[in-house]
């Protein structure tokens, strides 16, 4: 699709596990999409990894993003990798498979500035850059110096299109509202309301009193 202007449509991608989606998730992911002028932002939770244990099933975390993005517009959810057939999918098959989704829209992949420093591990990693223009965002805690050095070499070694980018820093991370929940603590205001009940709906994260 193409904008009046003749401009190519804007595309964000914001991948993860999402066990559970978090408020600083959202709110990376949409001061990404206004800061880049983004039509859309389309999050793509994980399929179940069978070397990862302990990683909630894949529709509950499914269930979770929809109910956090649903009432906005600008925001959608695929489920192209909890239907994949291998639930070990990998960026690069996503990314391509968006590209051939849709043709004619930019890709921008979000991501936090912790998964950048990992990204060197990606199956055909530099293959990723062709398909999307990068966007790394700082993340509370990660060494910004390592960061630095692995965008400028991403940059030189592997033609890569990343910007690096503050954004109103949230230290939160789904490791952090699990432990919270096991130990009976509030997430209230962590997560989006939705995705507190269906926590306490599902007992999820073995948060149950008594
Ligand atoms: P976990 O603690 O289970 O690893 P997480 O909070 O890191 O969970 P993921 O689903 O692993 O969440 O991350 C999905 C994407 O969101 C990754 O690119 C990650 O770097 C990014 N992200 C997660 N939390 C933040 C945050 N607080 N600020 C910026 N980016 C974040
Ligand atoms: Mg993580």
């Amino acid at each position: 699709m193409f904008r009046e202007s003749g401009e190519k449509m804007k595309l964000g991608v914001m991948g993860g596990t999402f066990n559970p989606i978090h408020n600083a998730h959202l709110a990376t992911a949409e001061f990404i999409r206004d800061k880049y002028d983004l039509d859309k932002v389309v999050f793509i939770p994980t399929g179940d990894p069978p070397h990862k244990k302990n990683v909630l099933d894949k529709k509950h975390r499914y269930n979770m993003v929809v109910l956090s993005t649903f009432k906005n517009d600008d925001f959608f959810v695929s489920d192209f990798e909890i239907t994949s057939d291998s639930n070990n999918t990998y960026t690069v098959d996503t990314l391509k498979h968006l590209e051939e989704t849709y043709p004619n829209e930019e890709l921008y992949f979000i991501t936090g500035s912790d998964a950048v420093n990992q990204m060197e591990s990606w199956k055909d990693f530099q293959e990723n850059f062709k398909y999307a223009k990068f966007i790394a965002a700082i993340r509370p805690g990660i060494d910004l110096l390592e960061t630095q050095e692995n965008i400028t070499r991403y940059r030189e070694c592997y033609f890569a299109d990343i910007d690096m980018v503050y954004v109103p820093s949230l230290e939160i991370s789904s490791t952090y509202i699990r432990s919270r929940v096991k130990s009976q603590k509030s997430i209230k205001y962590l997560v989006p309301s939705r995705v507190e009940e269906y926590i306490n709906k599902y007992n999820l994260y073995g948060g149950a009193r008594g």
